[in-house]
């Protein structure tokens, strides 16, 4: 494996089953006005146009800080979450994190300084949960990609 190019992220999509969402709905609301956050487990495979970040489940965590603009995770239960999923069959490693917005969900400047730091601790996938233009769910995919954030597609399967 070690002499595998960087891996390009040209193409890629997230997917997640639609099931999923009402997990989603439910954290935001339990913590408003408060950001909630969840680990994202699942796969990462090579679809026809680029790689396809598979979430298979969605994990909430608490968020230490309780504020409306940030959030922080215990990397000790994140740790104990990620052996717990590595001793699945099949195993499930972690693709991603998720947090809501109480409002929108576009990527915030404190997202941003998060976001590349945690790149480098090979966080793939960023989720952020927030209101939709009819008052619905909406949830933003985004990647760092060659030191930039970037949305990708959110499939639902
Ligand atoms: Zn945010």
């Amino acid at each position: 494996m070690g002499d595998e190019p960087e891996i390009s992220w040209r193409g890629a999509v997230a997917t997640m089953p639609q099931a999923l969402v009402s997990i989603v709905v439910a954290m935001r609301r339990v913590n408003h006005p408060h950001e909630a956050c969840a680990l994202l487990f699942g796969h990462v495979t090579r679809g026809g146009s680029g790689p396809v970040i598979e979430v298979k489940a969605v994990r909430e965590i608490e968020n230490l800080v309780r504020s409306p603009v940030a959030f922080e995770i215990d990397p000790v239960v994140q740790y104990q979450m990620m052996e717990e999923e590595k001793a699945r069959d099949p195993p499930r490693s972690l693709v991603g994190i998720l947090h809501t917005h109480p409002g929108n969900q576009f990527v915030s400047g404190t997202d941003v300084k998060y976001m590349k730091n945690a790149a480098r601790l090979s966080t793939l996938l960023w989720l952020i949960a927030g209101d939709g233009k009819r008052g619905e769910l909406d949830i933003g995919a985004y990647i760092v990609d060659g030191g930039k954030v970037r949305e990708i597609p959110l499939v639902y399967t």
